[in-house]
């Protein structure tokens, strides 16, 4: 066991499923979670603010920069496609989903719709 496994363990384990169908969108948006952190996610709560950025503003440049590495990431997560599935059902406003940011999954789902 790796000590990002047991890290991603602790991380599902802290939400319980009936607060995180709250917190996340519902029961379906719940069970994509659910798969989601079964199929092992590269990313871990200390991967947070590459994901989401800091809470202070950001300059255009350093989000760029933060997207690209928050999307490396991705490229190579082994619960890319959950989270994707994930990402399409709760729309994101904010953040980088699967290798794409919010404004991507928007744009995925209007073209989905079109
Ligand atoms: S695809 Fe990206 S955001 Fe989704 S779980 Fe994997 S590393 Fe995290």
């Amino acid at each position: 066991m790796t000590h990002r496994s047991q890290a991603q363990r602790d991380a599902k384990a802290a939400i319980s499923g009936q607060a995180r169908a709250a917190l996340f969108g519902g029961e379906e948006a719940a069970g994509l979670l659910a798969t989601l952190f079964r199929t092992g996610p590269a990313c871990t709560p200390a991967d947070a603010e590459t994901f989401t950025g800091p809470e202070n503003d950001e300059i255009d440049r350093a989000q760029e920069q933060r997207e690209d590495a928050a999307k490396a990431m991705c490229a190579s997560c082994p619960a890319r496609s959950a989270c994707l599935d994930y990402a399409l059902a709760v729309k994101p406003t904010a953040g980088v989903w699967a290798g794409y940011t919010a404004d991507e999954i928007s744009d995925l789902l209007t073209a989905e719709a079109a």
